[in-house]
């Protein structure tokens, strides 16, 4: 395993817990989302399961040093200690890892920062945006909520990712957007939201994670154009376009 560099020692600072995950079948879902199946060496029996949980897993870089890269826990199995870690496919160290996992193989993982209370009292809805690599969160999320509708905003990219499946409950509303203009059409999108469910925009709960840009123009539609405060917000970009 190469070095995991100032990152691993930055965590080791913030008391970051490290596991070895061991892969226990791999299968693609689609042509560009492959579902991997692990046990979790103990993560599950050390910490309690939350919406959206993720871990960093870190994969071996040509030049030496590992790079870890974030993954959403998904169909946990506390007793058995095993979960899926799900993959949007694209070119980059961890989607080739995914694609070439077999059983038996093993990652090296770290928890730290993985958070997320839900608010109370409820909101009047969730207002929920993303794509395939917040898919796996977004699920989670959707299990977790309760008797408050969520209208879900979903960026796509290849045919197929419209075919994965959303968690969505029948008082539910899914909308799949285009990835146009490097995020703007989903950015669009979530700014007309609060018009179509016809609810006072600052009655919502914001949640939003798709690349690093279109979450910060999302986050401020939030702020500005909902008038949301801090409680009512979660944002966070999962990749760097
Ligand atoms: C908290 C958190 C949870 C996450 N959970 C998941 C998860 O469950 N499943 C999942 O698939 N991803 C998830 N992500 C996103 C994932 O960590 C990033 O996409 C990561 O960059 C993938 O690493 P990589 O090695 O495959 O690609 P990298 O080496 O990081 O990037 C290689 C190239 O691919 C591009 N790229 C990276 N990610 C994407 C993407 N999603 N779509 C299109 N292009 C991309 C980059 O711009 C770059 O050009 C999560 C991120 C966070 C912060």
């Amino acid at each position: 395993m190469a070095k995991k560099g100032w990152e691993g020692a930055v965590l080791k600072l913030y008391r970051a817990k490290d596991y070895t995950f061991t892969v226990l079948d791999a299968e693609p879902v689609t042509d560009h989302f492959q579902r991997v199946r692990v046990s979790g060496g103990g993560l599950l029996a050390h910490h309690e399961l939350h919406p959206t949980m993720w871990v960093r897993l870190w994969f071996d870089h040509p030049e030496g040093k590992a790079h870890q890269r974030a993954f959403t826990l998904v169909d946990a199995d506390v007793a058995a200690d095993e979960f899926t870690l799900e993959f949007a496919i694209h070119d980059g160290v961890a989607s080739r890892w995914a694609l070439a996992a077999q059983p038996g193989d093993t990652i090296e993982a770290s928890l730290q920062g993985s958070a997320l209370t839900l608010p109370s009292p409820a909101p009047s809805a969730y207002v929920i945006a993303g794509d395939i690599a917040s898919l796996p969160a977004i699920n989670s999320l959707l299990d977790a909520i309760g008797d408050v509708d969520a209208h879900v905003y979903l960026e796509w990219v290849h045919e197929s990712d419209r075919t994965l499946p959303v968690r969505s409950r029948s008082r539910d509303r899914v909308t799949w957007v285009a990835r146009e203009r490097s995020g703007e059409a989903l950015v669009e999108a979530v700014t007309k939201a609060p018009g179509e469910i016809g609810v006072d925009a600052s009655s919502l709960y914001g949640w939003a994670a798709c690349d690093a840009v279109s979450t910060r123009a999302i986050t401020k539609v939030f702020k500005e154009t909902y008038g949301l405060p801090k409680g009512s917000i979660k944002t966070l970009g999962y990749w760097q376009p």
